[in-house]
């Protein structure tokens, strides 16, 4: 496999752009090397600079569930194009969009679009803050909301539940607002409700977290975090901005039958395009200015071209529940067979799976939290990561990042993963 277009356009870049990359992520700091610069994709397949196909289990962290290029969703952005691309008014395609996803999400009331998951995230805890009159929240070691300096937020030293910022330029005045727990560990959130529960507006959560590997939830926890804001008053927010519209068609709220209060979209709902929303009960949304005090605003929210991309990806979602099925019943099929292999080399290894959100972690024991993910051997993830690319299967490049299948994966296509698999880690490479 020839890398040279990439290496070329990596070295312009890095000129310019801090670390050649608009995002961090794709920089391949966490697995080494040079990132690949890709010009196309159709389907299943990543086209790099060098004309190298990959197997795609990202799907741009999650958009594109039905493929790269879906016809639909073309066409759907060249017709809203060709009729502006912006009004900073009020458009049909707003309208439509609002109503296919209160259709889709039945627990949700009213839903305010704006242009990324960082932005729905750092909304939604304005709004919880603004409808409660509380100013802490809490959120959970290991989830990522986006980049606002309310969730750069690590835990702080000790048993201390305060947070420190996990970033410079994150005031510690914005820490002390943030307090952290162990995902999954609902003792903790139990005491920390005990003796913050009248301070905390929020707590916000990955229901099923994709951004330290997949980790779903332990039996009764999800509950029991509803449970407990229900008894303190606190505003429970899903974030559902990898897991909305993928693991059902009501995302996890429907999959695990509990309800949240607020929950956050982003990913899926702009079809690729950059668009992000938050939804929930009335009580809370009319909150929202015009029709509340808290203030939020966006020139291009609700932009046309990337309410028709939504529009066209959610209508074949709602078009065709058995969509969900089918990426179950692939992703269970790439499980069973990574498995089988990994067994057969004498890997140490757990998979952690939910529908269509699934990764190997390096590692035999349970992988619950964000302690746990860290235990896991990142450097054998390097090896797999660079041996999968090098067979032509382009993973996440981190180890503690779901991967995303996307329907367009035909089993040739996880058959296909699945040799790699055993080419990348058997002992005679
Ligand atoms: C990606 C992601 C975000 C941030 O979304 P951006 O569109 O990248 O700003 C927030 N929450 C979760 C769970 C995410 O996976």
């Amino acid at each position: 496999m020839q890398i040279t277009e990439s290496k070329k356009l990596f070295e312009k870049a890095v000129e310019m752009i801090p670390g050649g990359v608009n995002s961090p992520v794709r920089a391949f700091k966490a697995v080494g090397g040079t990132p690949i610069f890709f010009k196309k994709a159709s389907g299943a397949y990543l086209y790099d600079e060098d004309d190298n196909r990959y197997i795609d289990y990202i799907g741009s962290w999650g958009p594109m569930l039905l493929g790269h290029a879906y016809p639909k969703v073309i066409e759907a952005v060249q017709q809203a194009a060709a009729d502006s691309t912006s009004f900073g008014a009020p458009t049909r395609r707003e309208v439509e969009l609002a109503e296919l996803i209160l259709d889709m999400v039945p627990t949700l009331d009213k839903i305010r679009m704006v242009n990324s998951g960082t932005e729905a995230c750092m909304s939604a805890i304005r709004v919880a803050r603004g409808y409660t009159g509380r100013h802490k929240i809490l959120k959970f070691e290991g989830n990522y909301h986006g980049h606002a300096d309310s969730f750069l937020i690590k835990a702080g030293s000790g048993a201390m539940t305060f947070g420190t910022p996990s970033s410079p330029g994150v005031t510690p005045g914005t820490a002390a607002d943030t307090l952290t727990a162990r995902h999954n560990d609902l003792e903790q959130v139990r005491q920390i409700c005990l003796e913050h529960g009248k301070e905390l507006a929020a707590i916000i959560i990955e229901p099923v977290a994709g951004n330290m590997g997949c980790i779903p939830p332990e039996p009764g926890f999800l509950e029991g975090l509803r449970a407990l804001c229900d008894e303190h008053g606190i505003v429970l927010i899903f974030d559902e901005v990898m897991t909305g519209f993928r693991l059902a068609r009501g995302g996890a709220q429907e999959l695990l039958e509990i309800e949240a209060d607020l929950v956050t979209y982003g990913k899926i709902i702009g079809a690729g395009l950059p668009v992000g929303a938050y939804a929930g009960k009335a009580e809370i949304m009319n909150c929202v200015s015009p029709t509340g005090p808290v203030y939020q605003a966006g020139t291009l929210s609700g932009n046309p071209l990337a309410m028709a991309a939504g529009y066209a990806l959610l209508s074949e979602l709602h078009a065709n529940p058995s969509i969900y099925n089918e990426l179950d019943q692939k992703s269970a099929y790439l499980e069973k067979g990574l498995r089988e292999v990994l067994e057969r080399i004498g890997e140490q290894y757990t998979i952690n799976r939910l529908g269509s959100m699934i990764n190997i972690f390096f590692g035999s024991h349970k992988v619950q939290d964000f302690d746990t993910a860290l235990k896991t051997d990142v450097e054998r993830f390097k090896d797999y990561f660079h041996g999968m690319l090098h067979n032509g299967v382009y993973l996440p490049p981190a180890a503690f990042e779901s991967w995303f299948l996307s329907n367009a994966l035909t089993y040739a296509d996880l058959d296909a993963t699945i040799e790699a698999t055993e080419q990348a880690l058997s002992p005679s490479r």
